[in-house]
Formats: structure tokens, sequence, C-alpha cells
């Protein structure tokens, strides 16, 4: 498996944070929030903060929200969205009472209505059924997910087996596998490695979901190789790039940290990682939270430096509302680490965008 190429962690955006620092000052966004402290560590109390970047947001969580902000603009309310477009607590209550509508399946979608496929990306029957009930569907599939449903593809009509690595009921996992139900199996981790069987040793690939694991993946691999000793690897790297730089960043700090608080939802795959990851790495306690008011003061009570980071479906405001909370503790010197930079940006689905030229040209 090929990684991405890690850049050396860069240190030194230290600031302040004050009590009324908070939405629309984030250090990530917009450059630097508060005020510049020499980078050294707060001498009254000792207590700092290490910010993760990147963090938060991703391309195709960007691509999807503005996906179903711009169809409520363009179709008005409500819009249907099957699943949560997102993985995120607080972006999905936000989508709500813009006035879009969350559904499991396109049967509780009104026939005729406008429905939005979510980020995680659908399998073809989907497709089908939408089609079926003559809904409009958009598809906010995040385009690297749709790259890994092209390689199940490409491979199934060559006739591999194909080894999907992933976790079993997975929204993301259930659309690839539904590409190719008869060539795929599911690997759910190291320990699924010993339930698989294949027709023919030698034309077996492995693909992944996007949002795994990378030390974890590889040692799924490894272990297939040991079984599978001709086993072909993806043409590209299936764990996508946000995954990937969330988690080195994580790694990069965690030894660090007494605590490392990560903001994300329980069913957010990358932000569950990003907890393990850490913990794997050498932070002493991990803990995952929607909020800041899910913070336990107990778990700051010893803690000098706390880390944290955010997964790929947070939107910025939720990060600093936990560095705002961590300030009022005491943790109020943050140094944001940074191992990339993102400029990586999706255009709109191409269905929304025909339909928003055409309402512009009709003025
Ligand atoms: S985490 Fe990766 S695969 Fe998932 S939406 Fe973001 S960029 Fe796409």
């Amino acid at each position: 498996m090929k990684l991405l190429p890690s850049a050396p962690a860069c240190r030194g955006n230290n600031f302040m944070i004050s009590a009324g620092w908070g939405v629309g000052s984030s250090p990530g966004a917009g450059g630097r929030a508060g005020t510049y402290d020499g980078g050294v560590t707060d001498l009254r109390t000792g207590k700092r903060v290490l910010l993760a970047k990147p963090r938060g947001y991703c391309a195709g969580v960007d691509r999807a929200v503005q996906t179903v902000e711009e169809a409520l603009k363009l179709y008005g309310a409500p819009i249907y969205v099957r699943k949560q477009i997102v993985h995120n607590k607080h972006v999905v209550q936000t989508l709500e009472a813009q006035g879009a509508i969350f559904v499991e399946e396109n049967e509780e979608v009104p026939e005729g209505a406008t429905v939005i496929f979510s980020a995680h990306g659908v399998a073809p029957e989907v497709y089908e059924q939408a089609r079926e009930r003559s809904l409009k569907a958009i598809d906010a599939t995040c385009p690297l997910v749709t790259k890994v449903h092209q390689e199940a593809k490409r491979f199934a009509a060559e006739d591999y087996d194909i080894l999907l690595i992933g976790h079993e009921g997975h929204e993301e996992v259930i659309g690839t596998a539904g590409e190719a139900p008869a060539h795929i199996q599911l690997v759910d981790g190291p320990d699924g490695v010993d339930k698989i069987t294949v027709r023919d040793p030698e034309k077996v690939v492995w693909l992944s979901q996007t949002t795994l694991s990378v030390d974890e993946t590889l040692e799924t691999v490894a272990r297939l190789k040991t079984r599978l000793p001709l086993l072909q690897s993806p043409p590209s790297d299936d764990i996508c790039y946000a995954t990937s730089n969330r988690q080195h960043v994580v790694k990069e700090i965690a030894p660090e940290c007494d605590v490392v608080i990560v903001v994300g939802s329980t069913n957010s795959s990358n932000s569950v990682r990003l907890v393990e990851v850490a913990l794997d790495a050498g932070a002493r306690a991990g803990h995952l939270v929607d909020f800041a008011h899910e913070i336990d003061d107990a778990w700051l009570a010893d803690a000098r430096t706390v880390g944290v980071s955010s997964g790929a479906s947070v939107p910025e405001d939720l990060v600093n509302d936990v560095l705002t909370h961590l300030a009022a503790r005491g943790f109020d010197d943050v140094e944001e680490i940074t191992t990339a930079n993102e400029r990586l940006t999706f255009s709109l689905p191409q269905e929304l965008k025909r339909d928003m030229k055409a309402a512009a040209s009709r003025g």
C-alpha cells in the first residue's frame, strides 16, 4: 500500500485564547487568532493545547453539505436526504433547521420529490429505486468514494475476487459492495482475514473503505498477503488524503499529550479512528465529543497538555467551542501543529450545477 508522503511537523503557530475567542476566528480558517506569544508554554499555568492541522472539513464533506444548502436554495424546502449527508450530529441538525428531511430509504420520499444521496455513496440498486419512484436524485457521493466504486466495477468485470477491507454495516462499505456483490468479500480488520475464501489465489485484489486506520489497514493487508502472496493492491490509495492527513498529525502530537480530544460523532468512522490513533501513538487518554459541553473536567484534572483535533465532517465552529471551553479552564496557550496544507476542492454534482445554471439564465 502506498501512503501519502508525510511532511515534517511545522510548529510555532502559538496564540492565546481569550474568553471571547470563538466562531470566525479560527486559526485554521483565517490565519492566527488571538495574540502571538512567542512560542512558549503559558508560564502562569503550565497548561497548553496542541491543535492538530489539518483537521475538520474535507473536500468531500464540504461539497456534500454545500449540495444540500444549494438544493434548498434552488428548489426550496423540503429537500429529502437519504441517510445522514455526513456523519455529524451538528451538521444534520443545522440542515434540518433549514428544511432538509433525513430519511433512511427512498421509499420514505414522496414520489417525484428531490432526494440527495449522502457523501458515503450508494449501491446501484438505490439509483434504480429512485428511478422507480420518479425521484429527482442528486448524488453527493464523495468523488474519492466513487473512485473506489469504479475500481470495484473494473476488477469485477475482469472476474477478480475483491477483498474489501472495511467496517461491516458502514454505509460506504454497503454502497461499494453493492457494485459487485458476487465478487466482493468484506474483511473487517486483521481478524477477518481467516474467514475469506477465494476462487483463484492468483486473481485477487484488495480495496478499502476510505476512512480506515492507515496502520490497521497495513496490518490487515500484511496478514492477507501471508495467505495470498499474489494479492494485488488497488491502483492508488483508497484511504483518502483527508483521513491519512488527520491521522498523521494526531500521531505527531499524541506522544506529548496527556489527553487528546477529538471533535466528531460516534458514527463518524474517521473521527473514531483519530481517537484510536492518538492512543496507539502514546496519548495517555483520548475522548470523542460532539460538543464542548461533553468534556468532563475530570479528564483535565491532571493534564498539562491537551491535544485537539476533529474529524473530516466537523465544522470549525465546534473546534472553536472546545478551545474556548479549554481556555476557561486554564488551557489558553494554543500551539497549532501543521503537517500538511490541504487545498483540494470538488465541484458540485453535475445535475445540481445544470439546474443552477438554468435557473441563473432564467434570471
Ligand atoms: S473523508 Fe475522504 S472519502 Fe470521505 S468525504 Fe472526506 S475526502 Fe471524501
